[in-house]
């Protein structure tokens, strides 16, 4: 455990900046059950109140430890000097009217980050960030083109759950890793992470409800594997050749299609029996033909996978274009006839440019536009 708090504003809520210099002791809500434990073993505490605050953090939410009940002094001063408690600034929040529900977070040190919530018949879902940009470099990809800033914290990724909660009416039921960044870039923090909020005894998201995305860091998948961690698996595929893969996705010429696909198969292995899910982002005469269509079929084939297609979300200069209904159709229907399941996701939210990273750099924009004094 770190030493004591040096700077401390206020009742304490369990957030922080894990890089502030001003606050060096670890966040709360970025610790594992096996973290809570060994924190009531430093302050000489029994194990047991781990389970306490588990649940009232993660479960209940409370944002303030001395709302924890009947934890023991030594305990209470010991989590009042030994973990850091700082809250991101909630810096935009907007709804469309379809739902979609966007908020900005601004972290300690600046750095902003967003979290979307989508909703769906009966459930909302939401979609985190993983990093402060993307060093991947996806050529159609908003995100990509400010390259990587810093990876997030686990706590900053629980902070995300927990300002969302606060912020919505309706139960959030399902998670995507699929906000800004590559998660599997950002591994030991997205692990951590994806284990508290599988914890069944604080968020309890079943495993089934939590999806990481990934560009395909093959090496990455066998160590979720390995580590069995505890949740779904996406690719984003997006295309069905090496040649147009490496022209879209750096990533491909390091691990191309075929490897791509044999960690594919491995983690869908026989024993565990797990699902992936395919990603296409569908790019007019790129990767959007007929030709191609059946090619992902081939890939596919026997994999049992579910393919969302993904049309793409244009945004200024990036030289790409969104192909039309007709074709989308025609591709969906070739992936159907194959009996592959698929789901066709328009970007929700437009007029809030839902897409990945997008209401970050608008807010930007806004700002260059209206300095303020
Ligand atoms: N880095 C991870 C997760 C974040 S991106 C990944 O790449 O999988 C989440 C999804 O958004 C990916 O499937 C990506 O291919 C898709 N995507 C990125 N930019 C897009 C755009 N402009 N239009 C549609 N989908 C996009
Ligand atoms: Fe990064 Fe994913 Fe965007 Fe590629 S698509 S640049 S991996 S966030």
């Amino acid at each position: 455990m770190g030493g004591p708090v040096s700077c401390w504003n206020g009742p304490p809520s369990f957030f922080m900046c894990p890089n502030s210099s001003h606050n060096p002791a670890p966040a709360l809500i970025g610790m594992e059950h096996t973290d809570l434990v060994k924190l009531c073993h430093s302050a000489g505490v029994k194990p047991v109140h781990a389970d306490r605050i588990n649940a009232w953090v993660f479960r209940h939410g409370v944002t303030n430890i001395h709302d924890i009940p009947e934890l023991p002094q030594t305990l209470y001063d010991y989590l009042d000097t030994h973990v850091s408690q700082l809250k991101p600034n909630c810096v935009a929040n907007r709804k469309a009217d379809d739902g979609t529900h966007k908020m900005l977070l601004r972290m300690p040190d600046g750095k902003e980050i967003e979290t979307v919530l989508i909703p769906g018949p009966g459930r909302l879902t939401q979609c985190i960030s993983t990093q402060v940009g993307c060093a991947a470099g996806c050529k159609f990809c908003l995100t990509a083109t400010a390259g990587l800033t810093r990876n997030l914290s686990a706590a900053e990724m629980v902070a995300q759950v927990m300002l969302a909660r606060e912020k919505s009416e309706q139960e959030i039921r399902n998670l995507v890793l699929m906000g800004m960044g590559e998660p599997l870039h950002n591994y030991d923090e997205v692990a951590r992470f994806v284990r508290i909020v599988t914890d069944p005894m604080g968020f309890a998201f079943s495993p089934r409800r939590v999806t990481l995305s990934t560009s395909g860091l093959v090496p990455a998948i066998y160590r979720m594997i390995e580590d069995e961690l505890p949740c779904n698996l996406a690719v984003s595929l997006n295309a069905t050749t090496d040649e147009v893969r490496s022209a879209i996705m750096p990533i491909n010429s390091k691990y191309p299609i075929a490897e791509l696909m044999n960690a594919v198969r491995d983690y869908i292995g026989v024993k565990s029996r797990k699902r992936v899910l395919i990603e296409y982002v569908m790019l007019k005469g790129v990767n959007d033909s007929i030709d191609d269509a059946e090619r992902l079929c081939e890939l596919l084939d026997g994999l049992g996978c579910t393919v969302n297609l993904l049309p793409f979300n244009p945004f200024p200069g990036s030289g790409f274009q969104r192909p039309n209904d007709a074709t989308i159709s025609e591709f969906n229907a070739r992936l159907s006839k194959a009996s592959l399941v698929t789901v066709v996701r328009e970007s929700k939210g437009d007029e809030i440019s839902a897409a990945c990273g997008q209401l970050k750099t608008e807010v930007a924009e806004r700002r260059k536009r209206t300095p303020v004094a």
